[in-house]
């Protein structure tokens, strides 16, 4: 049988067993960092060359050793905020924020991801100016660019990519749409499941966590917002999100 446990630090009940594994992925996690940080300014350093002239394959090969050790650090960091999820510990840092600039920021992160894959973009206010709302930024641009990713890395070259922010009565809707390979019907109800990865997706993307849909889904909700799709496999996805205007 399982126990239900205060965690005092929580303040949150989580039962026994969730909580020996939250805590083990937690203190893991912590300790993965240090080393993981470790190698990355170790790499850093090899590629400025100071510490002795490099031919191009140990550059090759350094650089992706670099890849594989950011993705090994996104992972931890993406734990991370699973754990504080599952212990109820996040915690929003809230200021007023203009949505088209938060959506702007990760389109231009994003502008060479899609140049190179040859992704045509495109982006459009409807009803603006947009009013300001309050979230907390980091966390809504971390939405904002996991969908927008999600929607570049899911869409063969040659596609397209279509972000609408529209005001609405009460909130602001933004959505990504993509011609990519969609979710296929039968496992759609699992999609903001932790680890959960699309039979499709694995031969294309093999690095993703499956994890990201999961915090952003926590993260909306925490802002008493919404997020949710319509997807058709092989025709392309589109997804939601929405945020309320109006101070609860
Ligand atoms: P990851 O991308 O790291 O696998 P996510 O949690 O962001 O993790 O996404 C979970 C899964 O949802 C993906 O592996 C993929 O199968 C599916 N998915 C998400 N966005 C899209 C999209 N725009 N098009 C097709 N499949 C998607």
């Amino acid at each position: 049988m399982i126990k239900a446990l205060k965690d005092t630090r929580a303040g949150g009940v989580l039962p026994t067993e969730e909580k020996l594994k939250t805590d083990f992925v937690t203190l893991s996690s912590h300790q993965l960092r240090t080393p993981l940080s470790a190698i990355k300014w170790f790499i850093e350093i090899l590629l400025t060359q100071r510490a002795g002239k490099l031919n191009k394959k140990q550059i090759d090969y350094i650089k992706e050793i670099q890849r594989s050790n950011e993705r090994a650090i996104a992972l931890v960091n993406d734990l991370l905020q699973v754990s504080r999820v599952q212990e109820g510990k996040l915690h929003l840092d809230t200021a007023e924020a203009d949505l088209a600039q938060l959506v702007e920021e990760a389109v231009d992160a994003h502008r060479s991801l899609m140049t190179n894959n040859n992704i045509s973009f495109h982006l459009e206010i409807i009803n603006g100016p947009l009013p300001i709302i309050v979230v907390d930024r980091v966390k809504i641009r971390r939405v904002i660019s996991n969908l927008l990713n999600n929607a570049v890395k899911y869409t063969p070259r040659g596609g397209s990519v279509r972000v609408v922010v529209k005001k609405e009565p009460r909130e602001l809707v933004c959505s990504f749409s993509d011609t990519g390979v969609g979710i296929p019907v039968d496992e759609q109800e699992q999609l903001f499941q932790r680890f959960f990865r699309g039979s499709n997706v694995s031969k294309i993307q093999p690095d993703g966590t499956g994890l990201g849909l999961y915090i952003a889904k926590s993260l909306v909700e925490a802002h008493k917002g919404k997020i949710w799709f319509e997807s058709e496999e092989g025709k392309g996805t589109t997804f939601y999100l929405s945020l309320p205007t109006t101070r609860k």
